[in-house]
């Protein structure tokens, strides 16, 4: 890579750079806080800026500091994180937060932040660099992507992770890793997209072997697609007294800890029964077909609580639960008005 290119990124970034609430400018005198940056970009995993960015406020304005975050009860963690999806995310999220806690504040170093649950690599090096000036390589697919671009890389990603790790060194070696960072996060969400990349106004259009050739998009190229398998289960509608019966999913796994509808395991195969309502989502390794059944009471044995329907959004439903009420209600408005 010529020696230009970096501080060509850099200036661009200075001009250009997003205007983020857990961001410090770049050339601002003010340290990042550690803490911000970790909720931005354990956020941000698998999730846009459009979204987090309320969610990010709604959470700052609730536990402003690290030590705030561990001493909340993680039902309202869970509660909270609602609707961000991934929820494994905020289960790691409250155990870090009280690891911090008990340690007197964030690691200063990548390899002692990666030790914490819920950091791996890229947050570890993104919060090394970016809150403690450390020297680290950020690679998360953003990074990924233009490095294949700038080298013209033929192969998919999945097979070349260590060759662009190892190319994306070079872009972090001579200091300024944090700006670097989050120079290249910027330019993969805003120039070097993963469709149509806007190469005309990219500061390392230059150097970037994918834009001579001059078709930029093919790189990288795409793996084969899998099929996702389907899952089909079923949830129990449980109504009363204008209050809807809610459980709680075991701590571990998809959406663990989360408030729940009550019904069936979610099982591979064909649906037991078909014709009735059914509400589809899909989950990064699978599609789940939900169906909805109304049931008078709950099992005698089953563990819940009567969740009043004025107040739903405070039981912290995961949107696949939201939307399976949300189809049901609208069923019952369209009797209503048949009847
Ligand atoms: S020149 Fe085009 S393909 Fe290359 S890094 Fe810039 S935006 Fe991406």
């Amino acid at each position: 890579m010529p020696a230009t290119a970096i501080p060509r990124l850099l200036d661009h970034y200075r001009r250009t750079a997003r205007d983020l609430p857990w961001r410090t400018p770049p050339g601002s005198d003010k340290t990042p806080d550690p803490y911000k940056v970790w909720l931005s970009e354990i956020m941000l995993q698998q999730t846009t800026v459009a979204t987090v960015t309320p969610r990010y406020w709604r959470f700052l304005e609730r536990w402003p500091t690290v030590d705030d975050l561990a001493a909340a009860p993680l039902e309202e963690v869970l509660a909270e994180w609602a609707g961000l999806g991934y929820y494994a995310r905020a289960r790691n999220l409250h155990l870090c937060a009280k690891q911090v806690a008990a340690l007197g504040g964030f690691p200063n170093t990548e390899a002692r932040l990666r030790a914490l649950p819920g950091i791996g690599d890229y947050t570890a090096a993104a919060i090394a660099s970016i809150a403690f000036g450390e020297t680290a390589t950020v690679v998360d697919t953003n990074v990924e992507r233009i490095v294949a671009r700038l080298h013209a890389i033929p192969r998919p990603i999945k097979n070349v992770r260590p060759k662009i790790r190892a190319l994306a060194a070079d872009l972090f070696a001579d200091g300024h890793a944090g700006d670097i960072a989050q120079a290249l996060m910027d330019l993969g969400a805003t120039i070097c997209r993963p469709k149509a990349p806007r190469c005309d106004q990219c500061p390392l259009a230059a150097v970037c072997k994918a834009h001579a050739s001059g078709t930029p998009e093919a790189y990288p190229p795409k793996p084969a697609k899998k099929d996702r398998p389907e899952r089909h289960g079923t949830a129990w509608i449980i109504e009363q007294d204008e209050a809807i019966f809610l459980v709680r999913r075991p701590g571990k796994g998809l959406l663990g800890g989360m408030a729940a509808l009550p019904g069936s395991d979610w099982q591979d195969g064909p649906p037991v029964q078909a014709g009735s309502l059914a509400v589809r989502h899909v989950f990064t390794h699978f599609a789940l077909t939900l169906r909805l059944e109304s049931r008078a009471t709950p099992p005698d044995e089953m563990e819940g609580w009567w969740q009043p329907i004025s107040h739903l959004d405070a039981a912290g439903l995961p949107t696949l639960y939201v939307k399976a009420i949300e189809a049901w209600r609208a069923l019952e408005r369209e009797a209503a008005l048949i009847a």
